[in-house]
């Protein structure tokens, strides 16, 4: 609500003017007027009012992996869990303006090996065009901070292998179950080949949460927020 004044007030634009340098990552997961994961869950309406804003604001979009040498003003858009609503909702907005994105795929949940319902199958994943960038949410979602060194390793290999035998595409990026990663994670992540993580710094990291205002939105994507 603060934000939202503040906005009307016009500090909205100066901050714009300031903080827009750096490179955004807008992270999803379920994209849906209704349903289950309601806490990770964005409205169709609220995601392509995201998309329009973005697209407004001189956004061009490229792949999560394209994003740290990107020149200009770059976004990427990208969906943690494999949930089929992305394929319903989010992907004919995203096609309508040509807008490539990318999509974490936890690989115990998808093939029907969790709720066929609600994931998205192998079928529908390897049927994805190229502007789908197709990166690793691990193998079984498990917090990476929590387990051995060990553990992660082959949270991390093992999903690379399973999703590039699928796909047929190198799989070069990598996103924390969580949010969980530490030093130690990020330097396996680079042993085991990737060559990003959703823990790079070199971008600016914005996360929609089901009850933000739009006004929310634009202040975490001036990162402000
Ligand atoms: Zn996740």
């Amino acid at each position: 609500m603060i934000a939202g004044l503040l906005w009307r007030v016009g500090i909205g634009p100066l901050a714009r003017a300031l903080r827009e340098q750096k490179h955004l990552a807008v992270c999803y997961h379920s994209i849906a007027d209704s349903g289950q994961h309601d806490h990770i869950r964005v409205s169709i309406k609220d995601f392509t009012r995201h998309i329009e804003y973005l697209v407004s604001r001189g956004y061009r979009f490229v792949r999560f992996s394209e994003l740290a040498g990107a020149q200009g003003r770059a976004a990427a858009i990208y969906f943690d869990d494999g949930f089929r609503n992305v394929f319903t909702n989010a992907k004919p907005i995203l096609e309508q303006k040509n807008i490539p994105a990318t999509l974490f795929i936890t690989t115990d949940y998808a093939g029907g090996a969790r709720d066929p319902a609600v994931y998205a199958s192998w079928g529908e994943i390897t049927a994805l065009d190229s502007n789908w960038e197709i990166g690793s949410h691990s193998v079984s979602h498990r917090k990476l901070s929590k387990i051995s060194k060990e553990e992660v390793r082959q949270e991390m290999t093992e999903s690379k292998k399973i999703i590039e035998e699928k796909i047929g595409r190198a799989v070069m990026v990598f996103s924390y179950p969580h949010g969980r990663a530490s030093r130690e994670t990020e330097a396996i992540a680079r042993e085991v080949g990737y060559t990003m993580t959703t823990a790079d710094t070199r971008f600016h990291k914005v996360r929609p949460d089901p009850d933000d205002s739009l006004a929310v939105f634009y202040w975490k994507a001036l990162k402000l927020w």
